[in-house]
């Protein structure tokens, strides 16, 4: 969001009858990673009186995400689409199930901002923008993935204003299925390498800009931003009333095991820790 977007702010008026609205985010769901799948397939089985009204995903869901055809496609005879693609079907009949009966909302992270409109169809969820203000219980809430607000990782910031190009998007789309996934898989493996190198140093870590984040807030008449993308669930006050309220990553195998989902009603916001 800057000047010229902020009269394009996309709002979101909650139905009055809603009391409660869950945050989620940063989920990284993967084949190889069945424990944190199992963990969030659990929460989607939650009986409908233990949900709230509605689940908003505040993005990366999905660890990677190359395309809707990974749904559709026959299994090939590489052993990572073949342990992959049925995972992903997966978790989108899971998603599908849950959203019967409770509506499912879905805003993209910096891993799965290639989902679609037939895999959003797929899944059950509809698209949120980001960001986007929600009006719910007579406050503006604004929703965010995150990741747009991290200006110091200049690197980062380059590569997203590349890959959410409308003709960047079309061109690698347009690649054959598993070339794809072996792009994808090569680009995760770099990452990683970063993170390693980064984890001994907190000063590499990239984290949401505070100035930025209070001129989002100012512009858009909101008090509390809710993003997820650092993995560093906390609440800082950003003065004049304002407030950042991250959301935690979910890694079931990270020693303490991290899961969690952030209920909004009108008693405010409630973290809710998630175990094996
Ligand atoms: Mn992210």
């Amino acid at each position: 969001m800057d000047e010229t977007h902020s009269d394009r702010l996309t709002e979101w008026h909650a139905p009055t009858h809603w009391q409660a609205v869950d945050f989620i985010s940063d989920l990284h769901l993967q084949a190889a990673d069945p424990c944190t799948f199992a963990v969030w397939r659990r929460f989607l089985q939650r009986s409908v009186a233990q949900r709230a009204d509605a689940l908003c995903i505040l993005g990366d869901l999905f660890e990677v995400w190359v395309g809707d055809d990974v749904l559709q496609a026959a299994a090939p005879h590489s052993p990572r689409a073949q342990e992959d693609r049925p995972f992903w079907r997966d978790c989108a009949a899971a998603l599908q199930a849950y959203s019967q009966h409770t509506p499912v909302f879905f805003m993209h992270g910096n891993r799965d901002f290639l989902l679609g409109a037939q895999a959003l169809n797929r899944c059950g969820m509809q698209a949120l923008t980001d960001p986007t203000v929600l009006v719910f219980l007579g406050q503006r809430w604004l929703l965010s993935h995150g990741d747009a607000l991290c200006l110091d990782d200049t690197d980062y910031m380059q590569f997203r204003a590349t890959v959410r190009q409308t003709a960047w998007q079309q061109a690698f789309l347009a690649r054959p299925l598993d070339e794809r996934e072996t792009i994808a898989h090569e680009l995760r493996q770099q990452s990683q390498a970063r993170k390693a190198q980064a984890a001994g140093d907190p000063t590499l870590w990239a984290d949401v800009d505070g100035p930025a984040a209070r001129t989002w807030l100012e512009r858009s008449g909101c008090h509390t931003l809710i993003h997820g993308h650092t993995h560093r669930p906390a609440r800082h006050d950003l003065g004049a009333g304002l407030q950042r309220v991250v959301l935690s990553d979910w890694d079931l195998n990270a020693q303490p095991p991290r899961a969690e989902v952030l209920r909004l009603d009108a008693q405010g916001l409630h973290r809710q820790a998630l175990t094996c």
